[in-house]
C-alpha cells in the first residue's frame, strides 16, 4: 500500500464494501491509483458454501496439498478459465450443485464468473478455497468466463473489459504480478503447481493456453499502464512433474 495515501485507501476500501479488510503489506509503488479505485462493479451471487462444503474442501486440501484447511490465505495466482457454456446461470448452477468431480467432493467452483455482457458475479468469498484447477487451489483465485472457446472470450469486448478490470484489481489487492496471471492450461507450468496424487500431477484442462494468455496479458499490461499500476515480473515457467 502506498504509505502517503494508506489512510485514504483504507477508507475507500470500506466504502467500496469489498467484503474483506484491505490487504496489508505493499502494493507496488505508484501514486496514481488506489486499490479500491480499481475495483469494478461486482454482483454478489453466492453459491452454498456452508460448514459441510468447507469441511469437504479442507479434506480435499489435506489429500492434495497436505494442509487441512479450506481457507485461501495470501493467494499468489489468478487463473483464467472459460465455462464451455453460454450462460452464467448454467455455470452458477454447476458450481452450486456441489457434485463430485474426478470422484471427489467438494464440487468444482470459481470465485467469479464474467458474463457475456460484462457483468461480474462473485460466487465465493476470497478467503475460501475454490476447486477450479488441479494443483493450484491452495493458492489461486479462479475467474470463469462464459463462453465456449478462448477466441469467443477474447473477442467479446464487454466481457474482456470487465475481466481485465477484475484481474487488475485482484493483482493490486493481493500483490500478484502479471506472471502469475495464468490460463488454466498454463497451470501445468506454474512454479506454484503442487499435487500430492501422482495420477493427478499432469491433469489439466485446455482452456486458456499460452497463445490466448499472451494476448490476455498484453491487454492487461495496456490497461495497467493506462491506470498507472505496476505489473511486476512476467511469467517464469517450470515443469516440475515432467508433464
Ligand atoms: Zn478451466
Amino acid at each position: 500500500m502506498i504509505r502517503a495515501v494508506a489512510g485514504l485507501v483504507a477508507v475507500l476500501s470500506l466504502v467500496a464494501g469489498a467484503g474483506t479488510p484491505p490487504a496489508s503489506g505493499m502494493v507496488p509503488d505508484a501514486a496514481s491509483f488506489t486499490v479500491a479505485g480499481l475495483r469494478p462493479p461486482i454482483v454478489w451471487k453466492p453459491i452454498p458454501f456452508g460448514a459441510r462444503r468447507k469441511s469437504e474442501m479442507a479434506a480435499y486440501s489435506k489429500r492434495h496439498y497436505g494442509q487441512h484447511t479450506w481457507r485461501l490465505q495470501d493467494p499468489k495466482v489468478i487463473i483464467e478459465h472459460y465455462t464451455d457454456g453460454t450462460t452464467w446461470q448454467g455455470a452458477w448452477n454447476t458450481f452450486a450443485a456441489n457434485s463430485p468431480h474426478n470422484g471427489e467432493l467438494p464440487g468444482t467452483c470459481a470465485h467469479f464468473i464474467v458474463g457475456r455482457d460484462g457483468t461480474i458475479y462473485q460466487l465465493v468469498h476470497l478467503w475460501i478455497r475454490c476447486r477450479h484447477a488441479v494443483g493450484m487451489n491452495y493458492t489461486a483465485i479462479g475467474i470463469e468466463h462464459v463462453g465456449t472457446s478462448d477466441q469467443m472470450v477474447l473477442g467479446d469486448a464487454a466481457q474482456m473489459h470487465s475481466s481485465l478490470r477484475l484481474t487488475l484489481w485482484l493483482m493490486a489487492r493481493f500483490h500478484i504480478n502479471i506472471g502469475n496471471v495464468v490460463g488454466h492450461n498454463e497451470t501445468l507450468y506454474s512454479p506454484y503447481r503442487l499435487e500430492l496424487y501422482p495420477s493427478w500431477q499432469c491433469l489439466v484442462h485446455a482452456d486458456f493456453p499460452h497463445w490466448a494468455m499472451r494476448k490476455y496479458r498484453t491487454r492487461l499490461r495496456d490497461l495497467a499502464g493506462r491506470r498507472g499500476v505496476p505489473v511486476g515480473k512476467g511469467p517464469v515457467w517450470t515443469n516440475k512433474y515432467g508433464c
